[in-house]
């Protein structure tokens, strides 16, 4: 029902829009092909692959290089990190992956030294910096005369706030479920926005929607593969049992990864360009001097 009333609206919404720009809706008397620009689009992106930017935080030693290789399948061979850093920096590396014929440019970056030092209240503006220094770096690339954007390497970091709560097995269910709730409450008491899958789909929001209410994911990594009745699984194995990765009844991980990658890639990607770098960008060219009103106060 209230799916039905959402179409109507938006189709009246389609109408008026229509009638506010003399806009005819017409029926044709034949095919004649334009039915293909979908497939024209889909061709266009496969030739090109895809960017697709994770910033990774986390103190060191959380498991943040292993959720990342589990994530991906892969094994990124990560070195270790020391404990010993005396700031917190950055490091990113890019890789590209392959699946069927879908290319992806993937870069991880992580933080080094994160909750290493002793007065941890500067932790964050390494952090900041790297993100706007992103976001600058297309500016400057989109102001250019001669701009490439086309094979430019979009460095943007697409993977706004999602919280994980990482090593779930190292933590009882009661207590999971308390540490949830408080993790969530601190959040919206600090006005920290997370990213809230998007339900504006009608094919995906009643997936998106119940997985934003198990948010913070709970989540395990391991390469580790695990012999479980007759098959191989990623798990990490202790003297007392087997937790499996991908098992939902163990943890979260196969939540995340359904919404990091399978579900909601392509809206991270466009909502760092359309929400979050539209508001770097519009917050510096203001700063430059530039508007969008000519004299006399009126639009250009
Ligand atoms: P990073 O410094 O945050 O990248 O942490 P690593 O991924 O290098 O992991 C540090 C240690 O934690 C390694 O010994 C991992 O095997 C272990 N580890 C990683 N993920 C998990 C997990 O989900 N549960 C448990 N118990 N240990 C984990």
């Amino acid at each position: 029902m209230a799916m039905k009333t959402a179409c109507m609206s938006s189709q009246a919404s389609d109408d008026e829009q229509r009638k506010r720009e003399n806009i005819r809706s017409l029926t044709m008397s034949g095919h004649v092909g334009f039915e293909s620009l979908p497939d024209q689009l889909v061709n266009r992106s496969i030739q090109q692959g895809f960017f697709f930017n994770i910033l990774c935080v986390g103190e060191t030693g959380i498991g943040k290089s292993t959720l990342i290789d589990t994530l991906f399948n892969t094994n990124f061979q990560d070195h270790e990190s020391s404990h010993f850093y005396p700031h917190v920096r950055l490091k990113a590396q890019t890789y590209e992956l392959q699946e069927s014929n879908v290319r992806l440019k993937l870069t991880v970056v992580s933080t080094v030294g994160f909750g290493d030092q002793i007065n941890k209240e500067e932790s964050y503006q390494p952090i900041v910096d790297y993100i706007d220094a992103q976001f600058e770096a297309y500016l400057q690339e989109e102001l250019k005369i001669k701009r490439s954007l086309f094979n430019y390497h979009d460095s943007r970091i697409h993977v706004n706030i999602i919280p994980v709560i990482a090593k779930a097995d190292a933590i009882s269910k009661t207590e999971l479920q308390k540490f949830k709730i408080k993790l969530m409450s601190e959040l919206v008491s600090n006005g920290i926005q997370i990213y809230q899958f998007p339900t504006d789909d009608d094919t995906i929001a009643k997936i998106n929607a119940a997985m934003n209410g198990h948010l913070p994911f709970a989540v395990v990594g391991s390469m580790d593969e695990v012999k479980v009745g007759n098959k191989m699984v990623k798990a990490r194995q202790y003297p007392w049992g087997v937790v499996q990765v991908e098992n939902e009844n163990h943890c979260d991980f196969v939540k995340l990864r359904e919404m990091l990658i399978c579900t909601n890639m392509e809206d991270l990607r466009e909502q760092t360009h359309t929400r979050h770098y539209e508001l770097y960008r519009r917050c510096k060219l203001e700063e430059m001097g530039f508007t969008d009103m000519g004299p006399e106060s009126k639009p250009l």
